[in-house]
């Protein structure tokens, strides 16, 4: 079943059309990645799912319009985004953060219990359970991104340059983390990534963005045999 659906999507900063009609398709369950050069218009792709900026053309989750949506009410509806920059209350400790995930559900128990998943997921966040989000190290703060957009329940997660600005190790062990997240869970996401190599890891089919566009759309496999996404992605 598709989850969620982009058909013709444009989007503007101001007078500046940056989207110039995209095309995309989440599965319930699958994982789709966002490819592109700096500019490409990869950010812009989330921040119009996520009622972030202004669109025209087609979004669709679960079968219903969501095109036009405020913030808030896209993530009511269980989209949640881990933006680039990942976003974390420098001020809050880590279990704080996670609490500030989980406020608008009432299920406590399971929100006990999702909690102790995301710790054992992202055992660096168990040791550092009452430091603040601010004393992290770049790769915590990715991890308690991630595990408090987990702590919303979301149905589909949109995740913005999970590996950006980390040590190669530190991504690994991310990107890991989320694949391990992704098959437990069954939480469909959709990935931005600059780092093609590291996002074939984890999704099944991706979507390459030239200025605002789609220029290649493919499996995971297909992808990684083409020639021109083996030398401009792949360093090969
Ligand atoms: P990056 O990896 O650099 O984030 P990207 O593919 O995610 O690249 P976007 O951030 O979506 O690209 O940006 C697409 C275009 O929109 C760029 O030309 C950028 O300069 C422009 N842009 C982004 N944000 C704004 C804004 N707030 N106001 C005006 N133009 C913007």
């Amino acid at each position: 079943m598709t989850l969620l659906e982009l058909k013709g999507v444009t989007a503007s900063y101001g007078r500046v059309q940056v989207l110039e009609g995209i095309s995309l398709t989440v599965p319930d369950g699958g994982a789709v990645g966002i490819l592109g050069a700096n500019g490409a218009g990869k950010t812009t792709t989330l921040r119009a799912i996520s009622g972030m900026v202004r669109t025209g053309g087609t979004i669709t989750f679960e079968g219903r319009s969501i095109r036009g949506f405020s913030p808030e009410r896209v993530a009511a509806l269980g989209i949640a985004h881990v933006p680039e920059g990942r976003g974390t209350l420098g001020g809050l400790t880590v279990r704080e953060n996670l609490r500030v995930g989980a406020y608008l559900r009432k299920d406590r128990k399971q929100v006990a219990a999702d909690m102790d998943y995301c710790l054992e997921i992202f055992p660096q966040l168990k040791n550092r359970i009452r430091s603040a989000g601010a004393a992290l190290s770049g790769g915590e703060q990715q991890m308690l991104a991630i595990a408090r957009a987990f702590m919303a329940k979301p149905r589909l997660l949109l995740l913005d340059e999970a590996s950006l600005g980390l040590a190669p190790s530190t991504a690994k062990a991310v990107y890991e983390a989320i694949r391990r997240l992704r098959l437990e869970s069954g939480i469909a996401m959709l990935i931005v990534e600059q780092n093609a190599n590291l996002a074939f890891t984890l999704v099944d089919s991706a979507t390459v963005l030239e200025t605002g566009r789609n220029a290649l759309t493919g499996t995971t496999a297909e992808l990684k045999g083409m020639d021109e996404i083996r030398r401009a992605y792949l360093g090969g």
